[in-house]
């Protein structure tokens, strides 16, 4: 039987050794890391991920710059935000909740936003660092991946590694990770044949698809590490992932749970970005 990787204790373990790193910021330099939120409409899943963002912020004594706007602001005032927040001393994470209104251009607002204050790591300033093996802000979610497989004891290096989905956010940025801790990288997307094949032949999965339960148990290699970053729901309304868990909990050395995995590591990983923010500032 696998291991489930449990995501929430590894956070929490995370949030504990930053939270140190936070007063050591305060006591010896005085710095109080700070992360602007900007929310544009009232898309219920974009005002629940902004409420829990702002209340890991306040448990970790981070303080939090939440700038709501209407659902019509136009691009140009959303710009001339950023461009304020920029230049704030006190602001050293910028986040804009996405998705954004149809008619403001995503693109051109993530590349606004001045990039040492990019802590989603989206701006191509970092996505390039990132790239060059040079990162400043790695992008939240696969980072918390690579530590859930940090976790597990298994070392990349030399390991088969396949990514399931390619978006800039997840599968894009997990394969450089995954290079640059030396395994070799296979990305997979929509156009891939033969993807069950694939799969087989890896050590390491990571499954950021989006289908609920598309990746069967039986496709994996017996000793397999499993990491599920796919938020499903079910028609009864439950969350599940990209991989049949129950399937291939039997099969696999370790797999994370959904919900209890990815998701506690991607905020875990705003904050320490945040943090890591703070300490590049000059005081
Ligand atoms: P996207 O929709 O942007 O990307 C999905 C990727 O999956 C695409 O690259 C797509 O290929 C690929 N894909 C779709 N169908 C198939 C298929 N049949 N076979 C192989 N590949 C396929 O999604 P995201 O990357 O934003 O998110 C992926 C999942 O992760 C979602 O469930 C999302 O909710 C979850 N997520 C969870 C987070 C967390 O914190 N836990 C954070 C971010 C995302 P193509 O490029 O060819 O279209």
């Amino acid at each position: 039987m696998g291991e489930i990787i449990d995501g929430k204790e590894i956070a929490r373990q995370m949030r504990a050794e930053l939270r140190r790193e936070i007063q050591i910021l305060s006591d010896e330099r005085g710095v109080t890391p700070g992360l602007a939120v900007i929310l544009v409409g009232t898309h219920p899943a974009s005002q629940g991920y902004v409420r829990m963002k702002r209340k890991a912020c306040a448990d970790m004594g981070i303080h939090s710059f939440l700038h709501e706007l209407p659902a019509e602001t136009s691009e140009e005032t959303l710009l001339a935000l950023i461009e304020t927040l920029n230049h704030q001393p006190a602001v050293h994470g910028i986040l804009v909740q996405t998705p954004l209104p149809a008619h403001i251009y995503a693109q051109r607002i993530l590349e606004a936003i001045a990039p040492d204050k990019d802590v989603d790591g989206f701006h191509p300033y970092n996505v390039g660092l990132l790239a060059v093996g040079a990162p400043l802000f790695r992008p939240c979610t696969p980072w918390g991946c690579l530590e859930l497989l940090r976790s597990t004891g298994v070392d990349p290096a030399g390991q088969q590694a396949v990514v399931v989905g390619r978006s800039n956010i997840v599968g894009k940025p997990m394969a450089l990770m995954l290079l640059a801790e030396h395994a070799t990288v296979t990305l997979c997307h929509s156009h891939t044949t033969q993807l069950a094949e694939r799969i087989a032949e890896a050590d390491i999965v990571v499954a950021a698809i989006g289908r609920a339960e598309m990746i069967r148990g039986a496709w994996f290699k017996p000793g397999a590490v499993v990491i599920d970053v796919g938020q499903n729901r079910r028609a009864d309304g439950s969350l599940c992932g990209d991989v049949a868990f129950a399937e291939a909990l039997p099969r696999v050395a370790a797999i994370t749970p959904v919900p209890g995995g990815v998701g506690p590591m991607t905020i875990t990983m705003l904050l320490k970005n945040t943090v890591i923010g703070a300490g590049r500032c000059v005081t």
